[in-house]
């Protein structure tokens, strides 16, 4: 399926875009974003895994009551058997998929329920016609639709199962004897009825697939800043909350820059602002070759205003970092005839670098790498000040 719509060329490059352009039809990811995928429908259909074994388990035993209405002497007792060796694997699958503990064997331990159930009543219901011709058959599709609908199984996952039962029950049924247009008038009733299940599974995946990367997706834009792509400003104070408290715990020290352009009205003013978006976007691609490591981050603030955060690194390093910085937007020389303090665009940058003590607030890293961007600015701009 191609979810093309006129905008996704618009959005910055993320993975999410990129495979909602590629398109999914045959309901395959990058491998990356496969893996991520595959996570996501295991926590999204523990519960249903969970309904479904409750489910499975009380209608396997309610035709326990036809094996003993229909059929006797010691057949009964053999279909009994089967149906106790499979109510017992339910009993110990389902134990496990209702703990949640394991959440990773969901999947397996939920195809081989279905398995199960499927091979038992397929030898029920071979056994039952070498007895009573009429015995229902009609029951081992509703294990079919229960892998096609219920267990949240992957497509392919519930076709294989579901095609490995129905060749099962074939198999027995042509060993056990049974009229070969009766065979047939069967096998056609249950292939027919997995078509209906594949189908609906197929439409069922791409939707929530779909529903996958468009979540993603969202949940990228909503963290992005529009015009440079860095992180936004409410991104950044999340990710900042859980880098200063990871940073608490390995007694890691912390380094923001508030960085600032210069004269920017006076930018906007000389150039328009097209083209002081343009500079902000350039000063984005330097800030962004500034916090390359892992846990550093770049982001802008708001207006011409950005930070960077830097992770484990020591007040000169950080210090040194900030310089490169400023030194990079120098270098690429954007003209701006209005500037007082230079003939190209520039920043001014304040540094603060600390180790977040166990009673130490945020605010305080703000309030002095604020402090040292105001006497940067004081002191003529583009300058680092720590
Ligand atoms: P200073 O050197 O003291 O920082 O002076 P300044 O002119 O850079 O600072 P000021 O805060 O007075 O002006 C910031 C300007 O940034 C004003 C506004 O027009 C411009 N600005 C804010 N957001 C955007 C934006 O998204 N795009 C463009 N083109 N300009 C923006
Ligand atoms: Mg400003
Ligand atoms: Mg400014």
């Amino acid at each position: 399926m191609s979810l093309h719509p006129d905008w996704l060329g618009e959005v910055p490059p993320n993975p999410y875009a990129e495979q909602l352009s590629r398109g999914y039809r045959l309901l395959r990811f990058a491998p990356s974003l496969e893996r991520e995928y595959r996570a996501y429908v295991l926590r999204d259909t523990l519960e249903l895994k969970r309904v479904a074994v409750v489910y499975a388990l009380l209608v396997w035993l309610a035709f326990a009551g036809v094996d003993i209405w229909m059929i006797e002497g010691p057949l009964l007792a053999a279909l009994l058997a089967i149906r106790a060796g499979v109510g017992l694997l339910l009993l110990a699958c389902g134990r496990v998929i209702l703990s949640r503990r394991h959440s990773q064997l969901a999947a397996p331990l939920g195809i081989a329920c279905i398995g199960a159930m499927g091979f038992g009543a397929a030898a029920i219901i071979a056994l039952g016609h070498s007895q009573d011709p009429s015995f229902p058959y009609e029951g081992l599709l509703l294990v079919c639709i229960a892998a096609y609908f219920l267990v949240g199984l992957r497509l392919v996952e519930a076709v294989i199962t579901s095609f490995l039962v129905l060749l099962a029950y074939g198999l027995f049924e042509w060993l056990g004897g049974l009229a070969p247009e009766r065979l047939f008038n069967n096998l056609l009733f249950l292939l027919a009825g997995n078509l209906i299940g594949a189908i609906g599974c197929y439409q069922l995946e791409l939707k929530s697939r779909e529903h996958f990367l468009v979540s993603g997706l969202l949940r990228v834009l909503a963290d992005q800043d529009g015009l440079t792509g860095l992180h936004n400003r409410r991104s950044f104070y999340r990710e900042l909350g859980r880098l200063w408290r990871q940073a608490q715990r390995e007694e890691r020290s912390l380094a923001l820059l508030l960085c600032d352009v210069d004269h920017f009205k006076a930018y906007n003013d000389h150039y328009g602002h097209q083209a002081g978006d343009r500079a902000l976007q350039q000063v984005g691609e330097v800030l962004l070759q500034a916090a390359r490591r892992p846990l550093d981050m770049a982001a802008r603030l708001g207006g011409e205003e950005f930070a960077v955060l830097l992770y484990d690194i020591s007040a000169s390093e950080a210090r040194q970092r900030a310089e490169t910085l400023r030194q990079s937007l120098e270098a690429r020389a954007i003209e701006h005839a209005g500037s007082q303090t230079a003939t190209v665009l520039t920043l001014s940058v304040g540094v603060c670098c600390l180790q977040p003590a166990a009673d130490l607030a945020m605010d305080s890293l703000f309030e002095h790498a604020d402090r040292a961007l105001y006497e940067a600015k004081a002191f003529g701009r583009n300058q680092v000040v720590t």
